[in-house]
């Protein structure tokens, strides 16, 4: 290693406390979704940050986008640094949202502490861990003095966790993730510190809804259970399709194992009058409402099937179609409705592009061991990187491990804030190219 990559390196090293103060300040700003709480504060904190770095920052508002109002404005934030002659831009991209806390916490979620050599709290290892390492290593690559064509790019991010079409999907839309912008993509996304992940299984959600006829609960045989209807759908889901997509098998490398078959979850089911919070009382008399005794005449579920890169997505809409033609067809008075809600198809960054190759180089360099490559069993941003931004060269790379994602006792280990911050610095030092040769 040349010398003045060594003291890189090393300057990352000295940097420790300050990747996890950093950390820590995002984490205490609870940007939870839903609903998209103080996304402006961390935006803010983000851009204030790189604009005394010498970056140039831009916030962005997702007006009319899913979720956006006064009360949750959908506010994102890219900041661009440019290098001193011209060349290809590399783009960190980070999502500053989090789901809830949930129960079960025995550190502050919103605490970031530390303890046992990790940050602790909700969102520090999906992804605040992940955007400090990022911001780390840009900065320290910007103070190394060592000559850099093209740009650097930052992004904070809003709404990934419910699907990003305020954030990612917004900006990728307007050109934000496309060249002459943009070139090469990291998503310090969770997936372990030795770990490329090159993409993501397909997804497509629906929403099946049956149809009955009302009648007095007390005489169902006058009615026409909606409930019954859908239940007989759940049926031949359960006994005819998930099985056959058990058996159905993709080359690629997705993790954990388990999900290198398509699945297919029932979301949620909903029919008939919305259930209350039922008691009695010692006299055994009910304390709040009661519901009245109706056969339901409607019933809904929402299905979300994740396919694989063998399928394609209009066979894999037909075969919940032909289902339920099947049971139009057999099943008297049986009618229903479907509607789409969400659909991406699987997408694989190759193996041989400049940012999978960059990145699989700084992690041999740093860790001393070869990268392993892997593929998501969930969607997340590269989805609109990829499909509005037409942009092929991304990958999810990050530290922490996917698995702590939204758990309680979240944490990210600092020995991995630091290697993953050596390896962005390095692989984006190598896609400027500067680290050729
Ligand atoms: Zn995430």
């Amino acid at each position: 290693m040349t010398p003045s990559i060594d003291r890189l390196l090393q300057s990352i090293d000295a940097k420790r406390d300050e990747v996890v103060a950093l950390t820590q300040d995002l984490v205490r700003i609870p940007t939870i979704n839903p609903p998209g709480d103080a996304y402006e504060a961390c935006a803010h904190l983000i851009g204030e940050r790189l604009a005394r770095k010498g970056f140039a920052v831009e916030y962005v508002r997702a007006i009319g986008a899913p979720g956006d109002s006064d009360s949750h404005p959908r506010t994102n934030v890219v900041a661009r640094w440019q290098g001193q002659s011209p060349g290809e831009c590399v783009h960190f991209n980070s999502h500053i949202d989090v789901v809830e806390a949930g129960p079960g916490w025995t550190y502050e979620p919103f605490g970031g502490q530390v303890a046992n050599g990790r940050v602790y709290g909700r969102g520090t290892c999906d992804m605040k861990g992940g955007l400090a390492s990022s911001i780390i290593a840009c900065e320290a690559l910007i103070e190394s003095g060592l000559p850099i064509s093209g740009a650097l790019e930052i992004s904070g991010t809003v709404d990934e966790e419910s699907g990003g079409f305020a954030g990612v999907g917004y900006l990728a839309e307007r050109g934000y993730f496309s060249p002459p912008r943009v070139h090469h993509v990291i998503i310090p996304e969770p997936l372990g510190v030795d770990r490329i992940c090159l993409g993501h299984r397909g997804v497509w959600w629906s929403e099946v809804e049956t149809r009955g006829r009302i009648a007095h609960g007390s005489m169902p045989f006058l009615g026409d259970s909606a409930i019954n209807h859908m239940s007989a759908f759940i049926h031949l889901l359960e006994t005819q399709l998930q099985p056959r997509l058990q058996g159905r098998h993709t080359a690629e490398p997705v993790e954990p194992p388990g999900a290198r078959v398509s699945t297919l979850n029932i979301n949620s089911i909903h029919g008939g009058q919305v259930e209350q919070r039922y008691s009695l009382d010692e006299r055994g008399w009910p304390t709040g409402d009661l519901p009245a005794p109706v056969v339901a005449h409607l019933c809904k579920a929402v299905l979300d099937r994740r396919f694989i890169a063998e399928e394609n997505l209009e066979a894999v809409k037909q075969e919940i179609v032909d289902m339920l033609e099947e049971l139009k067809r057999t099943r008297p008075g049986f009618d229903y409705g479907i509607r789409e809600i969400m659909s991406f198809v699987p997408t694989a960054t190759p193996k041989d592009a400049p940012v999978v190759d960059a990145t699989a180089r700084a992690i041999a360099r740093v860790l001393g061991r070869e990268p392993s490559y892997i593929a998501s069993p969930g969607t997340y941003d590269q989805k609109h990187i990829v499909r509005s931004g037409k942009l092929r060269d991304c990958i999810a790379y990050g530290p922490g491990i996917l698995d702590l994602a939204h758990q309680p006792d979240e944490y990210v280990g600092i020995q991995e804030l630091v290697d993953s911050a050596k390896i962005m610095a390095l692989a984006a030092l190598d896609l400027t190219g500067q680290l050729r040769g």
